[in-house]
């Protein structure tokens, strides 16, 4: 009868967009997924921001001059990419594609420019909108972090109304009210859509097609 069942959807890992305004937590709850959901594979994106203290390159990000990145689009390197508050942001292609191909599902923590980029490319991806408890708490949030202007923080903070409305274009919404609850929830999505039909059917049809030789 079977056993090599081929490559299915079911095979393949997941693709995981975490987005949501800038200062709601991304980076926090994607740091608590690292230990509560340790199998998820994290992507490094590109950015030409200069490093923030204790952030290191090839960990946060990958720092790159505007010359390095153009190069990079311009050699189709990257999944998606943006312009956000006058820098450059992007997924390096390659490593998505791989560990997806490997089985493992890939989180991107990214704005909301690229996520929708890459539900045009990946319309089976899981899309995650995280959101504030409330509006001046992602001011304080953002003003807190101690690392922007006030010319910054101002224009994150026009670019978050902005952003909370394209929120429609998502799957899940979940406010990080806790970061531990945000987490959970998190796992219990991604274990509700290991669990669907449709990733299966393929996978079903090609053992139904066994059967019947
Ligand atoms: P920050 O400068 O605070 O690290 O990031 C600014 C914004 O860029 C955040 O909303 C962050 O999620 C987003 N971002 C980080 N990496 C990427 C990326 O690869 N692509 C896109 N489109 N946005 C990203």
């Amino acid at each position: 009868m079977t056993s090599n069942v081929g490559c299915t959807p079911a095979d393949k890992g997941i693709l995981i967009v975490l987005s949501g305004p800038s200062g709601v937590g991304k980076g926090t709850v994607c740091k608590a997924l690292r230990s509560c959901a340790p199998d998820i594979v994290y992507s490094v994106s590109a950015t030409t921001r200069a490093p923030r203290q204790g952030e290191v390159d090839g960990v946060n990000y990958f720092f790159k001059t505007r010359e390095q990145f153009q190069q990079m689009i311009a050699q189709d390197q990257m999944l998606e990419w943006a312009e956000y508050v006058g820098n450059y942001y992007g997924t390096p292609r390659k490593f998505v594609q791989d560990t997806l191909n490997a089985g493992k599902d890939i989180i991107l923590e990214i704005e909301v420019q690229g996520a929708l980029k890459v539900k045009q490319k990946f319309p089976e991806g899981v899309f995650i909108f995280l959101l504030p408890p409330s509006l001046p708490e992602l001011e304080s949030r953002i003003v807190g972090r101690g690392t922007e202007s006030e010319e910054t923080i101002r224009s994150r903070m026009s670019v978050a109304v902005d952003e909370i409305a394209m929120m429609e274009h998502y799957d899940y919404a979940i406010v990080n009210d806790q970061v531990d609850l945000a987490c959970s929830r998190i796992r219990s999505i991604l274990t509700a859509e290991h669990c669907r039909k449709d990733r299966m059917v393929s996978k079903i049809q090609h053992w139904m097609a066994e059967v019947k030789k």
